[in-house]
């Protein structure tokens, strides 16, 4: 499964973000990985079509897509030199999809912060110059071997150049990740790399409530790390939350003035970070979201829910989610022509219900 990489300074409300995730306990028993990895935590994607699928197809259960983060053990200032837990803390988020960097906007006397003070810009900055400095010296280490390599007629010139220019973006101080959206930086030939900048990036604001509930503030912050998204959350909240029974959680949440929990935010811009989207199931057992690649192909799909069906694939029985719901059933939907035969150039969309037709 894709993994999101937890990342930030000491003291800033990862471990407390990290025990909500954990405690998630409603997606235990569907993600049986979560528990058996300590340093995974799971967060189900909130998605109301699941709901209206089930009451249509009397479903015994829903199961949400879901999204996974690790825990990255702290980063401090110096780590790409192997200060602290250095040379760890890199293997560990080499191996993540995309990284989440958890910032201290709360404030409280009583919790040490680390540089001394909070202060959001400066926190972001030592993060990612620690991740541009090992990237540097692992481009910097990589550039004579290329380019032998390319005398040699080993290695294609496009790989070269990409290297050098990764080099010349993290010599001026920027992620490479920033470059793509500024500047249409392509890592793609240097992905053997596994560059630690060139990952997509999310903020997580862990901040007071009265921040809340202040757009103006808000926006501030997110104005830091623009075009990269951020969402906002209080930690300690999130992990009472969900401790509580559903009906409790939404009245604790609802005496706030918040309308969602944090974490089903956190899910969401996740999920969308990742590039993922999901396609629909429904049938009396259960109604299921399954978590897919933007432009994935039907028989890919069909792949994610067992590898005999991507293999045996021949066709897809396809309607959307909303005409489904329109037409008020699958028969109406059928005789209204709107269920759809999709063979295996089919280019899934989000929100289509699928049934698979396989050879076995
Ligand atoms: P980590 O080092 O980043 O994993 O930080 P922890 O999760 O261990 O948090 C450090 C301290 O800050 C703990 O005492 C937490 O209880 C406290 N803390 C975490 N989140 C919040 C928050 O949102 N508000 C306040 N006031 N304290 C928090």
């Amino acid at each position: 499964a894709l993994t999101i990489g937890i990342v930030g300074l000491p003291n800033v409300g990862k471990s407390t973000l990290f025990n909500a995730l954990t405690r998630n306990q409603v997606l235990a028993a569907n993600y049986p990985f979560a528990t058996i990895e300590p340093n995974v935590g799971v967060v189900s994607l909130p998605d109301s079509r699941l709901d209206t699928l089930a009451e249509m197809f009397h479903s015994e259960k829903t199961i949400p897509a879901a999204v996974s983060f690790v825990d990255i053990a702290g980063i401090v200032r110096g780590a790409s030199e192997g200060e602290g837990l250095g040379n760890q803390f890199l293997a560990n988020i080499r191996e993540a999809d995309a990284i989440c960097q958890v910032i201290r906007g709360f404030h409280d006397s009583d919790v040490v912060h680390v540089e001394g003070k909070v202060s959001p810009k400066d926190d972001i900055e030592t993060i990612n110059s620690e991740l541009i400095l090992a990237d540097l010296q692992t481009v910097e280490n990589a550039l004579p071997r290329l380019e032998k390599e390319v005398k040699q007629k080993r290695t294609a010139p496009e790989v070269l150049a990409t290297a050098q220019k990764a080099a010349e973006i993290l010599g001026e101080g920027r992620t490479l990740y920033s470059a793509t959206h500024d500047s249409g930086f392509d890592g793609a030939p240097i992905k053997e790399l596994s560059l630690m900048s060139a990952k997509p990036f999310l903020y997580v604001y862990n901040v007071d409530d009265e921040v809340l509930g202040d757009e103006a503030q808000m926006q501030q912050l997110r104005e830091l790390v623009s075009p990269v998204e951020a969402i906002f959350l209080d930690a300690k909240f999130e992990a009472e939350l969900v401790d509580l029974e559903p009906e409790e959680a939404k009245e604790m949440l609802e005496s706030t003035g918040q309308d969602e929990p944090g974490l089903d935010q956190l899910a969401r811009v996740g999920f969308d970070t990742l590039g993922l989207q999901t396609y629909l199931t429904a049938g009396p057992k259960e109604s299921r979201a399954w978590t897919i690649h933007k432009g994935d192909t039907a028989p890919q799909a069909a792949g994610v829910i067992h590898t005999d069906f991507q293999k045996g694939f021949i066709k897809a029985e396809i309607v959307s989610f909303d005409e489904l719901v329109d037409a008020g059933g699958m028969a109406e939907a059928k005789s209204r022509g709107k269920v759809r035969m999709e063979g295996k150039d089919y280019v899934m969309a989000d929100g289509d219900v699928v049934e698979f037709r396989f050879n076995v």
